[in-house]
């Protein structure tokens, strides 16, 4: 008897919430096996010369998921760990995120298989413009739009942009978006995720009858995302009770004065040393009891091993995949709210949409106007998820694939399927 070894596979794990929702959408089987197949997977070597002139091999992919709704939108990873598997699932879940939101691309992700921690800037410069001549012909504003992921940073997209261009002999910022604000990046970029998630809180716990003034926040991850959201809540009057980084969590139940810990980590890099709570480890953090708890760090944070013991009415997924299915299951079962990652990180690329709307239009947004246009599209859209959950009586998690798959379907659909 042979007996296969099958590994774990993101892509596989990432096909579960689809499939829980495709059931309920009475999906034709033709569109379901479309939809559950990548359009376009690339895997290419990247040469690379170090500064000691050595020789290297680096794989490089990009993954366009699905282009109905239009050019393919996703980031480009730089990370010892990036497999075509994960790029698989990232530029899967790209595509229900953009159409969450109503925005008008389709799903794409990328990736170098690289540490770029033990990179020089010439170096990672060298990698990312090979990266970028490898795809000329398939990436472009009206085909690929790549932004930066874990990795990868403004500077990056950079050289990525600048490379396209020498390559198609046409200044083209739309390639990219993501860039610095002095060659086409957008007001309001660095800032659009965390603010998204704080929109999309404050609106549940409308509904739920929280009001924010005097609510208790907690929130893992104290990075761009976290500290942003953190921020936000202060402002709407809520009381952040604890944050946490990788050196560990911060507790004070009078409230956390969120300002002067930015201040801190602009100045240390990290909270490490941080003096303004009580030291708590990351796992009693996640157990706080609380209004609303916020991961904003890694993956798989809610899990099986604490599921029952979170102290959470309300979870916003500020990062990517940070409660396992089993987790969600046991949160549904205790009722405890949970907005998706696809709705509750949307923010960061409705804003980079922006950012490729005024890269093609040559005029750039006051902050205030992005902001408002990002309030605009998040609320309305995490609206529809909302009266959808409660109307077909599930989670907000599979209302938003509801939602996510039934627009790529329609656009599907009017276009016709080329076969
Ligand atoms: P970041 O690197 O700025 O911050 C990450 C934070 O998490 C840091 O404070 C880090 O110290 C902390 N952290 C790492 N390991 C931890 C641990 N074990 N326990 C507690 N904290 C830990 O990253 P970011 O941009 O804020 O992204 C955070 C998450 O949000 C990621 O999942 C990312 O994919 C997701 N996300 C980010 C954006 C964006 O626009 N930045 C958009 C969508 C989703």
């Amino acid at each position: 008897m042979i007996t296969a070894v099958r590994e774990v596979s993101v892509f596989g794990d990432a096909i579960a919430y689809f499939n829980e929702a495709a059931a309920l959408l009475d999906l034709d089987p033709g569109i379901r096996a479309l939809l559950t197949k990548p359009s376009r997977q690339i895997i290419f070597s990247i040469p690379f010369q170090r500064d000691n002139g050595e020789l290297e091999v680096f794989t490089g992919y990009r993954v366009q998921y699905n282009f109905a709704r239009g050019p393919a939108k996703g980031g480009i990873r730089f990370h010892p760990g990036v497999t075509l598997d994960e790029v698989t699932a990232l530029a899967f879940w790209m595509t229900w995120k953009c159409a969450v939101v109503d925005l008008p691309f389709g799903g794409g992700k990328g990736g170098v298989t690289c540490d770029p921690t033990t990179l020089s800037q010439k170096e990672l410069e060298r990698i990312t413009r090979r990266y970028a001549a490898e795809l000329v012909e398939v990436v472009g504003p009206d085909k690929d739009v790549p932004a930066p992921d874990v990795g990868t940073t403004p500077q990056i997209m950079a050289w990525f942009m600048d490379t396209y261009s020498m390559h198609v002999r046409q200044h083209t910022p739309g390639v990219v978006t993501g860039k610095p604000l002095e060659i086409g990046g957008s007001r309001g970029r660095v800032e659009a995720t965390g603010r998204g998630v704080s929109l999309v809180a404050l609106a549940q716990m409308k509904r739920m009858g929280i009001d924010p003034k005097g609510a208790r926040i907690v929130v893992q991850g104290f990075g761009n995302v976290g500290s942003i959201a953190a921020q936000m809540f202060v402002d709407a009057g809520s009381k952040v009770t604890a944050i946490s980084d990788v050196t560990g969590g911060y507790h004070s139940e009078r409230g956390i004065d969120i300002a002067g810990a930015i201040a801190y980590v602009q100045e240390h890099h990290s909270l490490d040393g941080y003096r303004g709570g009580d030291r708590i480890t990351n796992d009693a953090l996640l157990e706080l009891s609380c209004d609303v708890l916020v991961p904003a760090a890694l993956e798989k944070q809610l899990n099986i091993g604490n599921a029952a013991k979170i102290g959470a009415k309300l979870i916003v997924e500020g990062a990517n995949g940070p409660t396992t299915p089993e987790a969600d299951r046991i949160f549904t079962e205790r009722g405890i709210v949970v907005i998706p990652d696809i709705v509750a990180n949307a923010g960061g690329v409705t804003v980079s949409y922006f950012e490729w709307v005024q890269d093609r239009s040559g005029y750039f947004w006051k902050e205030s106007e992005v902001n408002e246009r990002l309030a605009d599209i998040m609320l309305e859209n995490f609206a529809k998820v909302s009266d959808l959950a409660a109307a077909r009586h599930v989670p907000l998690r599979t209302a938003a694939y509801m939602v996510a798959i039934d627009r790529v379907v329609q656009s599907m659909k009017i276009r016709g399927v080329y076969a």
